[in-house]
């Protein structure tokens, strides 16, 4: 099946944003995605004429959102290939990181027992056990950007891990990491496995079950799908050992002030009024993903990808961080002379949008001895075009920086 990069962007009027005669070059997917027209619609009609609260009316509207509502939660199962009652509604893939840090670490960890996260986590994946009062130890990266395994499994040797957590692809780095194998060898040493598909999700068909994962997040406004929604993956019988993480709503069984009985998962962790809306479009974008050609998908972004390197490579002195054996979407590099912000600023000014900074991974650019790197991202609509826009610009750079 071909891949019509035509027809994709005509769906993404956020693409439509010509600046002084010069078309919009999106290369920030990575940090958010553009919305195709019918998550926009969609949202529109939830929020008129559809417009209602979930699980507690007994009228018309609400027993309509109510069906719409627990549908998207059994398009999102169909999406990791999970049970429904596997799948927790969150505010996002940070919020769905730090409830199993809170509700599972607080209720599970004892001292000295050790949580292992990957030296490329975005924050959302270290600093939720911090918060929660745990002090997760990294499993380092070796130069290329990918985890040193030998690493990975001399840690695990030492013995009392109780769950090791990694970025599928790296926000920062653009590393896809072996998960699965990962995860086995987590399980082998009595450990769970947590993966943050945030960058994942909306490149790769994902299967928890094929992953063998405990534990997966990823947000909603990465895979095409609107802000302000997560989608928290567990294992049946590790959310049904959890307790609840925030109180109120209709997460209980039964309230009085001697003692409350809570509901069971996944209404267990979804308390107070849920993001309706959001919950309801992201099923519209998960749907509207999986009836493309997925591998088409991949293979468009991952030939993208390789023609943003080569492109990259012939920038004089331009330094790529993450060159690992396996990766793909993000690319981030250094030039130098300039910061990385003074290289978003003039590829702003020809109105080409990259990401500058520390991407919420400030262990990356450490292991590094970067302060910040410029990153592209490719995304479904991205094409040639804006990647010889991108090169074009970071010659401007050199000429000015360099
Ligand atoms: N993990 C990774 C790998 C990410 O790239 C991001 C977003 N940059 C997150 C987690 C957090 O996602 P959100 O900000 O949507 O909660």
């Amino acid at each position: 099946m071909t891949f019509d990069v035509a027809a994709i962007r005509a769906q993404f009027p956020g693409l439509d944003d010509a600046k002084d005669g010069k078309p919009f070059a999106y290369l920030d997917t990575a940090a958010t995605a553009q919305k195709p027209r019918c998550v926009i619609e969609r949202m529109a009609a939830l929020l008129g004429a559809e417009y209602g609260t979930v699980h507690r009316g007994l009228y018309r509207r609400a027993a309509h959102t109510t069906k719409l509502y627990e549908d998207a939660r059994t398009t999102a199962a169909k999406f990791l290939n999970a049970d429904r009652g596997e799948i927790v509604f969150t505010g996002g893939c940070t919020d769905a990181m730090n409830l199993v840090a809170h509700a599972w670490g607080r209720a599970n960890l004892k001292p000295g027992d050790r949580v292992l996260v990957s030296g490329m986590e975005h924050h959302a994946g270290l600093v939720s056990w911090q918060t929660a009062g745990f002090a997760p130890e990294a499993i380092p990266l070796l130069d290329d950007g990918s985890l040193d395994l030998a690493a990975y499994d001399r840690l695990l040797a030492q013995g009392n891990v109780k769950l090791v957590g990694c970025v599928h692809i790296s926000n920062a780095l653009g590393t896809v990491n072996p998960v699965a194998e990962l995860a086995r060898r987590a399980h082998a040493a009595g450990a769970l496995f947590l993966v943050d598909a945030a960058q994942s999700a909306p490149h790769l068909p994902l299967d928890v079950r094929a992953l063998d994962c405990d534990f997966l997040a990823f947000g909603g406004h990465k895979v095409y799908g609107p802000t302000g929604i997560g989608v928290l993956y567990g294992r049946r019988a590790v959310l049904e050992s959890m307790p609840p993480w925030r109180g109120g709503g209709e997460m209980i069984e039964r309230v009085s002030f001697a003692g409350t009985t809570f509901a069971k998962p996944p209404a267990r962790f979804e308390a107070g009024t849920p993001p309706i809306t959001e919950a309801i479009a992201l099923a519209t974008a998960l749907e509207w993903l999986m009836a493309l050609d997925r591998a088409a998908v991949q293979a468009h972004e991952d030939g993208i990808f390789s023609y943003a390197e080569e492109r990259l490579a012939a920038v004089p002195g331009l330094k790529r961080i993450g060159t690992a054996a396996h990766r793909t979407g993000v690319l981030s590099f250094t030039l130098p002379g300039a910061h990385p912000a003074d290289l978003a600023s003039v590829l702003d000014m020809e109105n080409v949008a990259i990401r500058a900074g520390h991407h919420c991974a400030q262990p990356v650019m450490e292991r590094f001895g970067v302060p910040a790197t410029a990153r592209a991202s490719v995304g479904v609509y991205t094409t040639r075009s804006d990647v010889d826009r991108l090169y074009g610009g970071l010659l401007t750079c050199v000429r000015l920086f360099g």
